[in-house]
């Protein structure tokens, strides 16, 4: 299975003027706070392809477009909070499309949440309280009173996979599932490197240090606005001691006796599972 990330940009043109004139049914990403609408009733779910959303009976707050899609316009939209699902039709969270839908159509509900998450947020201006105005020219709203003007947030976060020797260094976070492990992830803050942060993140939640950082991937994760960057990095001294807040246990573990990891669609599973084969590969038993 694939991940979340865009897979074929050629097939995506990204726009953010809606055509004049539609004539051809667009395809919606209709969301009810964060949840998208779908055709759940067969056994791949549909996203609705229409000409507009009224014609399911719901009522549209705002409407923002994508782009096109393999030749059809996409829009996202916010429905209203007492617009009913149409019978068959259900508005599900993001991470319950994952392998149930065509997975071109889940990344782009991903960055349709994402454009109508932040244009439902920035409606008034952030500084002076104005109301906004959207930019015809690119993905922005402008203040008129002050000249403000706001784009969509995405927040980096990095993943670093430590291994030594043939061992990976995996840990738990308090909110995991009973005995999930993953790699060590950190928000990147104001002025760093991404190399920066993973030395302080490895720091400060295991107290170890890396050397040898190698980008890996990375995967747009719209919960609400991340983009995960993963690397993978050498171990360069210091014993394991999680902090006990963010991480409370971690542990070297070998490639082929690893814990519950988690899900395929992330990019934390595709790095730990690719990692794992290498060191495998690299040293046989
Ligand atoms: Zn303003």
């Amino acid at each position: 299975m694939k991940d979340l990330a865009f897979t074929a940009p050629e097939l995506f043109i990204p726009g953010v003027v809606a055509p004049d004139r539609r004539e051809q049914p667009a395809w919606w990403f209709a969301f009810q706070r964060a949840r998208v609408l779908v055709d759940a009733s067969a056994e791949t779910w549909g996203l609705p392809c229409c000409l507009d959303l009224t014609e399911h009976g719901l009522t549209v707050v705002r409407r923002q477009y994508l782009g096109s899609y393999a030749g059809r316009h996409c829009f996202s939209a916010e429905v209203d909070e007492k617009s009913v699902a149409p019978a068959g039709w259900a508005f599900l969270g993001l991470r319950e499309l994952f392998g149930r839908c065509d997975e071109m159509l889940v990344a782009l509900a991903g960055r349709a949440f994402q454009i109508m998450d932040w244009d439902r947020n920035h409606q008034y201006c952030g500084r002076c309280g104005t109301p906004t105005v959207a930019r015809a020219d690119e993905r922005a709203r402008a203040c008129p009173g002050c000249g403000h003007v706001s784009y969509p947030r995405v927040s980096p976060a990095i993943m670093i996979l430590v291994t030594r020797g043939r061992e990976l260094l995996l840990a738990r976070k308090p909110s995991f599932p009973p005995d999930r492990y993953s790699a060590l992830a950190g928000f990147v803050e104001p002025g760093e490197r991404l190399e920066d942060t993973a030395i302080r993140e490895t720091r400060e939640e295991v107290g170890v240090e890396i050397r040898d950082l190698r980008y890996f991937g990375s995967q747009p994760w719209p919960f609400p606005h991340s983009l995960m960057i993963a690397f993978t990095a050498g171990y360069a001294g210091g014993d394991v001691r999680p902090d006990g807040v963010e991480i409370e246990e971690a542990r070297w573990f070998d490639p082929e006796h690893l814990p519950r990891l988690p899900p395929p669609i992330s990019i934390s599973r595709r790095l730990i599972d690719t990692t794992a084969a290498a060191l495998i590969a690299r040293y046989p038993k």
